[in-house]
């Protein structure tokens, strides 16, 4: 028998929940296939996008076309590492001087904002240097 859509939806914010590598719809269908297997990838997509809806994920876009999930909802940046290709989390928002002034260059009304930085992470920096 097919579990029911609110049980699929708990696994798929269970296994987000435990990963901060900003996995794509695609890495969470191959892993939660294991406890659903009869599971479609547009039912993950589906329910992805139903829990950015309801605000317990957010979507990253890094550029690379493709819709990356995130269970860290707070404000926070990411850094692309061009190496690796992972994508980390950064705990910092822009100051207000710079918010500001992004309102007075636009002379409309900021509401937000998405900050990616692109560089090498810790792990690629370190790999170098040895
Ligand atoms: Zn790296
Ligand atoms: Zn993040």
């Amino acid at each position: 028998m097919a579990l029911k859509y609110s049980r699929q939806r708990e696994i798929i914010r269970n296994f987000m929940k435990t990963r901060t590598d900003h996995p794509t719809a695609d890495v969470v269908y191959m892993n939660v296939r294991k406890e659903i297997p009869n599971i479609s990838l547009g039912t993950v997509y589906r329910n992805l996008m139903l829990l950015t809806q309801m605000g317990e994920l957010t979507k990253v876009e890094i550029g690379d076309g493709t819709v990356h999930f995130d269970p860290l909802t707070d404000d926070h940046a990411h850094l692309i590492c061009e190496q690796c290709g992972a994508v980390e989390d950064l705990m910092l928002t822009p100051d207000e001087a710079l918010v500001a002034e992004a309102e007075e260059i636009s002379g409309g009304k900021i509401t937000g904002h998405i900050i990616t930085f692109r560089g090498l992470c810790a792990h690629c920096l370190a790999a170098q240097e040895e």
